[in-house]
């Protein structure tokens, strides 16, 4: 059978994988930013025999090996401004300096450096065994997946014209669950929508002793937080899922001044594009009516930002993978997942294509083993059989496609 003789060589490729794991958890790069990342990526992927381009910051590598189908296998690569805290031994001490001067911790708090490893260990296995498979194997590494920046940056860069078009786009993300070792995934919406809205409101400064001379946007701004509650209570079917969260309302420097203006943050998420179009209306129609109750002396601004698309499994794709899963790894490791109400901009590319796609999760975390959610500053995945799961898992669902 192809997987079992690809996998032959998963020892061999385990061996430099994580000394590579190592290495990439010590020197994460910002998204965006990942300059190094790349040029690591596209040395590894020239050795194997891949034709390599950069577009948009990323990387894509092409095997074509005869007839057959073309399948895309994406990783994200950026890392986090976090300061880890894992007290791992190869844990990352890496800084950059941002636009202010300031020096910002860096870590790979979301497993972007288990997916580069894994997706490089599949490119060679793959490579190393091409009279096992046939068709086109695209390995794309994706840049800037925390800022929902990157795909948009590679379709930007003309991805589109610059690979053969793939018949069916595949994505993997460590998880906090299932356990390490097991997949799980599931067809249908598997990530929610979500995007960030920045709302500045404005009022008109005062002496905080004579507010009636003035026009204030912290009353203002309160009011809209307080409506905002009502958007997912009151407007949202009770079997949608729908988020509405005010992560920042900054406005003010002190007690007896009344500002002109205040920024709140707010975060959306759903699960269905036409509850997406109801949060954003309801904000947009909220803050307006609240600016115009207070006598706001100006248009409010709302602007959209680090918009992630929603990530829909198509059903024969994800059919297709998880037989794949389970023929390899066995049912007892393989699960079906309740949506995640996390984000990805993966379907991004595929969506650029108009191809099906799908994604899944590998477990990062041991069975008993203390359990951190990603993006937390303790967040260590078990190295194996993490990586090898992840690994094996990119190479039965790509020969799902191409396995002779
Ligand atoms: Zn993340
Ligand atoms: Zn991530």
């Amino acid at each position: 059978m192809a997987l079992a003789d690809v996998l032959k060589g998963l020892d061999d490729t385990n061996q430099w994988q994580e000394e590579l794991y190592v290495q990439l958890h010590q020197s994460p790069e910002l998204s965006m930013m990942e300059t190094e990342t790349a040029k690591e990526i596209t040395r590894r992927l020239d050795s194997f025999g891949y034709q390599t381009q950069q577009i948009g910051g990323g990387v894509v590598g092409v095997l074509e090996n005869g007839e057959g189908p073309t399948v895309l296998f994406r990783a994200d690569i950026d890392g986090l401004p976090v300061k880890e805290n894992t007290g791992l031994p190869y844990s990352s001490t890496a800084t950059t300096v941002d636009a202010d001067g300031n020096t910002v911790p860096l870590m790979h708090a979301c497993g972007h450096d288990l997916h580069i490893t894994a997706g490089l260990g599949a490119a060679e296995l793959l490579a190393k065994s091409k009279d096992q498979w046939q068709g086109t194997y695209v390995a794309l590494f994706q840049p800037g997946e925390e800022t929902a920046a990157g795909a948009k940056a590679m379709v930007a860069d003309g991805l589109v014209d610059r690979i053969p078009k793939p018949d069916v786009a595949l994505g993997q993300h460590v998880l906090t669950v299932p356990a390490s070792g097991k997949v799980g995934t599931v067809a249908g919406p598997m990530l929610s929508t979500g995007a960030c809205i920045r709302v500045t409101v404005y009022g008109k400064g005062s002496h905080g002793s004579m507010p009636h001379l003035g026009c204030d946007p912290i009353v203002l701004a309160s009011a809209i937080v307080m409506r905002l509650q009502t958007i997912v209570s009151r407007e949202i079917n009770p079997f949608a899922m729908g988020v509405v969260t005010v992560g920042s309302l900054q406005a003010g420097t002190k007690a007896n001044i009344i500002p002109d203006r205040a920024v709140l943050l707010l975060n959306i998420r759903a699960y269905d594009l036409a509850v997406r179009e109801k949060l954003l209306a309801g904000i947009d129609r909220i803050v307006r009516a609240e600016c115009l109750a207070s006598g706001s002396p100006q248009e409010p601004e709302i602007e959209l930002y680090d918009d992630y698309p929603l990530t829909d499994n198509d059903a024969d794709v994800t059919a297709k993978v998880t037989e794949a899963f389970v023929a390899h790894f066995g049912e007892d490791r393989v699960e079906t997942l309740a949506p995640v109400p996390a984000s990805e901009d993966f379907s991004i590319v595929p969506d650029a294509f108009g191809i099906p796609y799908s994604y899944w999760g590998f477990g990062g975390f041991a069975e008993g083993q203390q359990v951190f959610p990603n993006h937390n500053p303790a967040f260590g995945p078990a190295m194996q059989p993490t990586l090898k799961t992840g690994t094996e898992a990119a190479v039965a669902a790509v020969l799902a496609y191409l396995g002779k």
